[in-house]
């Protein structure tokens, strides 16, 4: 999860999210497109908390060409619709820089679904998303 070698390239094969767009590492997708892709969050702040991420490598949003903003914008809403299965109170965020909680520099927006919950666990460590619990959240999410 080290901060990538430049920006802007198609693929870098230091980032882990690069890595899991190539099907090099494994995620559990929950939405894809041409340009996007969208999967469970392996620390999840609530239950269902999904990435979505744009398929070019760019570190911060103001690195993605602006003709690009819309199709992603538009992604990130298909991943809300499905999001809306779970619980229809979500938080949608951007972390951009280290000191705003950026540990992975590659563009993504969390939507992270909200239960009613006491204090989400915002913080690290979090507990890691169980196999069972991600195949029962795929079948929720994963339809269109
Ligand atoms: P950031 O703090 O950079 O905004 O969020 C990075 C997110 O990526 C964190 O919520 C973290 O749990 C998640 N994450 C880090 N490594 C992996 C990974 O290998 N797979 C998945 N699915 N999520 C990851
Ligand atoms: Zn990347």
């Amino acid at each position: 999860m080290g901060r990538p070698m430049g920006g802007g390239s198609p693929a870098d094969a230091a980032c882990i999210f690069c890595r899991i767009i190539a099907r090099d590492a494994p995620a559990h997708v929950v939405y894809e497109d041409d340009r996007t892709l969208a999967f469970l969050d392996a620390f999840p702040v609530t239950r269902g908390h999904v990435l979505v991420v744009p398929k070019r490598h760019v570190d911060r949003l103001l690195e993605l060409p602006e003709d690009e903003y819309g199709g992603f914008l538009k992604a990130v809403a298909r991943v809300c619709q499905r999001v809306e299965r779970l619980s229809t109170h979500y938080n949608v965020s951007l972390n951009q820089g280290e000191l705003a909680g950026q540990i992975v520099f590659h563009l993504h927006f969390h939507v992270i679904p909200r239960y009613g919950e006491g204090t989400p666990q915002w913080g690290r460590p979090r507990n890691a998303l169980k196999d069972d619990d991600a195949r029962d959240l795929l079948g929720s999410l994963s339809a269109s």
